[in-house]
Formats: C-alpha cells, sequence, structure tokens
C-alpha cells in the first residue's frame, strides 16, 4: 500500500521530521478533549488564522464535540522568507460578531508573539465573554512579547519548518507532517 512518503516527494526538501503525521492526530484528540474539558457545555466561536493554521483548524474542530461557530482572519508577517518582517498585517477580519462569545483563536505556531498578541487585542475591542488561543507550535525561546498559548500541541526547537498548512512561499502546506526544510531550499533566488 503507498504509504505518505511515496505520496509526497516534497519529503525529500526536508532536513529532518519533527512532528510525524501520527503524532500530529494523537496530539489533536488529545487537545480536542481538553479544549472541550474547559469550555464544559458552552459554545466556543473559533476564530483561525489562515491560511496557516486551516488544516489544524480543520483537524481540531472535529475533535471538539462542543457546538462551534466558525470564523477565519488572515494576517500576514512573513512575505516568501523565514524570517518575520516585524509588525504582523491584517488582510482579513471577523465576519461573525464575538460580543458576549467565548473566543477561541487557532494559529499554526507562536513565534515571536507578535501575531497572538495584536489578534487577541483585537478580538477583545469586541467584549467576547472569553478568549482563549490554541497554537499546534510553540518555538517558546523566540518570544519578543510575553504571550503563552492556552492550549499548545507540541513545544519545536528554533528551527523554520513547513508541512501540516505551515508553508514556505505558499509550497509545502500540504505535507502531512511537519519538518525542517533544508536551508539551501530556504531562499532559492527564483522565489526571491
Ligand atoms: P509570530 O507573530 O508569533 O512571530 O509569528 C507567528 C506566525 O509566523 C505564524 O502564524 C506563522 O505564520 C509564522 N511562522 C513563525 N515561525 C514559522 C515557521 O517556522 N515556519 C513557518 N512556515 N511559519 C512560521
Ligand atoms: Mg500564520
Amino acid at each position: 500500500m503507498a504509504n505518505s512518503v511515496t505520496l509526497h516527494p516534497a519529503h525529500a526538501d526536508l532536513d529532518s521530521i519533527l512532528v510525524t503525521e501520527e503524532s500530529i492526530k494523537r496530539r489533536i484528540r488529545k487537545l480536542g478533549t481538553d479544549v472541550a474539558a474547559a469550555y464544559g457545555d458552552e459554545e466556543i466561536t473559533v476564530v483561525s488564522i489562515i491560511n496557516g493554521a486551516i488544516l489544524f483548524t480543520a483537524d481540531l474542530v472535529r475533535a471538539i464535540a462542543n457546538p462551534i461557530r466558525l470564523d477565519c482572519i488572515r494576517i500576514s508577517s512573513y512575505r516568501n522568507e523565514t524570517k518575520s518582517l516585524g509588525k504582523p498585517q491584517l488582510f482579513h477580519s471577523l465576519t461573525l460578531d464575538v460580543a458576549n462569545r467565548h473566543v477561541l483563536l487557532i494559529d499554526d505556531i507562536l513565534d515571536t508573539g507578535k501575531t497572538l498578541s495584536m489578534v487577541v487585542g483585537l478580538i477583545q475591542k469586541q467584549s467576547p465573554a472569553s478568549v482563549k488561543t490554541c497554537v499546534l507550535l510553540d518555538k517558546k525561546g523566540r518570544r519578543e512579547v510575553a504571550f503563552e498559548a492556552d492550549f499548545v500541541g507540541f513545544q519545536i526547537p528554533d528551527k523554520f519548518v513547513v508541512g501540516y498548512g505551515l508553508d514556505f512561499a505558499e509550497r509545502y502546506r500540504n505535507l502531512p507532517c511537519i519538518g525542517v526544510l533544508k536551508p539551501h531550499l530556504q531562499n532559492p533566488p527564483e522565489w526571491a
């Protein structure tokens, strides 16, 4: 039977795999029950930061038994580069009303902390009942603003990772695992 390695030739662009497809699945099942336990019977308004959190959100919401409303916002702090350009930009904001709602903000990775602290600030202005955050990955050592997520999938080292929603220049999002891109592929001239 074909396995994910033969289905995904992009694996060849990885230096190493940090999180396998199986451990992502296992961790998300646990995160789903943790989130459900934290909210009791309450409805949750999930706000997903796309594109990076698309795959994680799709899998996580199916692991949470609570009633859920789903919205997406679009932020960008990278432009075809592996280093943050500083201030995150909001490209597409909320369409759902979050006043008096329990908001669960989902992102792919917590790095400097700038994105989530900015978005939490924006959501707070709309008087939600509560705001919690959930990230699949956390690079604790990279924090520039003090910020911790309420739910974290995996702690990872300070490496640029791709796969399972995380991209480099919009590529590799469809890899089912998370891995470190080979250094010589991180800034190829044809993508600059
Ligand atoms: P922060 O604002 O916390 O520095 O950055 C969070 C955003 O930066 C994430 O949502 C993600 O888009 C991007 N990011 C941070 N580290 C990585 C990484 O290792 N790989 C990829 N593909 N994106 C990252
Ligand atoms: Mg992102």
